[in-house]
């Protein structure tokens, strides 16, 4: 089975592509002007921003970079069109012939390239009265799109890939938001000869499920000696099937020609200009190498958060790795409730109780308590602060915080217990259950007695 993706991703400009129209949405055709909708005589300019992000990407990916590139444009006509041609790139995109470490398995990235966004189309009305609805504030919204060779060879190999990835993208050009709605693919499959398209695949998940559908449909159809078409596909994401849409067209039916009114750029010297900071994946094998971390433990460090990592090297440096792993460990279970105030102030308290512990001055639980406290401590306190006595949702928190504060008053050893084994928490979170009678969740109240026992007594 080989797999190739084709990933589109939207650049966080705040402008659009070639035009000055601001990239933050607002009510359907408010962000528009005479060049996202193509109107005659208008004149795009291209947004530099969005063609540093392009190569930023393309020396990610290792890409060859040429001295020239221009625009092309692509002509199809749809009512998401309004110029019925979208401006990309064909010949001399900004990268080609890279490559990504996946896991020790080279990955060919064929292309990296720019383009707009057509505008989007929404359906209303009841059924036979349909309506289509344009909106075209996304018209001319700066895309990337990358296109792999079809080095891969599971469905689930493609989303652990596209999932690589997509970390060292957001990481590169600042893109933010954990949302896998940021990405769309494309997606080729072939389990024999011929290939199929899936097109316009949103977030991992649904890539996933529409190539095991396919990889399963493929089988299914050689198997029993019918002929695999060469075609585009969609995947319907309610009935979780892929369905067909058109036979495939070959590049040369969308007549691209150059596109005039952008002229030719000098990228190659801008290119080498651009550095581009150590990526998390970079990291995490840089931290596995220089600290004899774990694959598995670098990674997830990574993932939690570079501002972590900063912590950790900066404890390793001068304590060791190992005191260093053990009090990240112990930071990152919270860090998700403290990473907003995680501040220089806690970094070095941090820090401070780290070293105390290094040079035997407390023990092994006594750091834990510490460390609680200068985590848990702090959000509380904000908490408080941040409390309108009149939202009855606090008030419901504070009759849970009452409940909790109890059990903890009637259980004198648990924070002793739980410094040793985080399990003894569930005597607590029994006890609440009962004392409030289904008033909370058991999310909530599971929440609220963690926070209360990882402050301390
Ligand atoms: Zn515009």
């Amino acid at each position: 089975m080989r797999i190739g993706l084709e990933i589109h991703v939207q650049l966080p400009t705040r402008s659009k592509m070639f035009c000055s129209c601001p990239t933050d949405g607002g009510p359907p055709n408010s962000a528009v002007c005479p060049t996202c909708l193509g109107m005659p005589g208008s004149r795009p300019t291209l947004n530099r921003a969005a063609l540093e992000m392009g190569l930023r990407l393309a020396k990610l990916f290792d890409c060859q970079v040429p001295e020239r590139t221009w625009f092309a444009r692509k002509t199809y006509f749809y009512p998401d069109l309004a110029k019925h041609y979208q401006v990309t790139q064909h010949d001399n995109p900004v990268g080609e012939h890279g490559a990504f470490d996946f896991r020790g398995k080279e990955v060919r990235i064929r292309r990296v390239h720019l383009e707009e966004d057509p505008g989007s189309i929404r359906r209303a009305g009841r059924p036979g009265e349909e309506l289509s609805l344009v909106d075209y504030n996304r018209s001319g919204m700066p895309l990337v799109e990358i296109v792999t060779e079809p080095d891969l060879s599971s469905p689930a190999e493609a989303r652990q890939f596209l999932s690589d990835m997509l970390t060292e993208i957001r990481h590169t050009i600042g893109l933010s938001g954990e949302g896998e709605q940021t990405v769309r693919a494309d997606c080729n499959i072939s389990v024999g000869e011929e290939r199929v398209e899936v097109k316009n695949v949103t977030g991992l998940k649904n890539m996933e499920r529409a190539l095991k559908y396919e990889a399963v449909r493929q089988t299914k159809m050689l198997r029993s000696r019918r002929p695999v078409l060469r075609e585009t596909r969609r995947y319907d994401e309610e009935r979780k099937v892929t369905v067909a849409v058109r036979k495939k067209e070959f590049e040369e039916d969308y007549g691209y020609i150059g596109e005039p009114d952008l002229g030719v750029f000098h990228i190659r010297a801008m290119a080498e200009e651009l550095e581009n900071k150590e990526t998390p994946l970079e990291r995490a094998r840089r931290l596995e190498l220089q600290y004899g971390l774990a694959e598995s433990t670098a990674r997830q460090l990574v993932n939690t958060s570079m501002r972590l990592c900063d912590l950790f090297e900066r404890m390793a440096a001068d304590l060791g790795a190992k005191v260093a792993l053990n009090v990240t460990g112990q930071v990152s279970g919270p860090w998700f409730h403290v990473k907003d105030s995680f501040d220089q102030s806690m970094e070095d308290a941090v820090f401070e109780a780290a070293e105390e512990f290094w040079r035997d001055g407390i023990t092994d639980s006594e750091l834990t308590i510490r460390l609680s406290k200068i985590l848990g401590t702090h959000v509380t306190v904000e908490e408080t602060l941040g409390l309108d006595v009149e939202d009855s949702s606090v008030k419901d928190r504070i009759g849970l915080n009452e409940a909790v504060e109890k059990a903890v008053e009637e259980n004198p050893g648990i924070f002793e217990d739980y410094a040793k084994n985080e399990r003894a928490a569930n005597r607590l979170i029994g006890e609440v259950k009962k004392s409030t009678g289904g008033t909370f969740s058991s999310q909530e109240i599971v929440a609220a007695v963690k926070a209360r026992l990882s402050q301390g007594p």
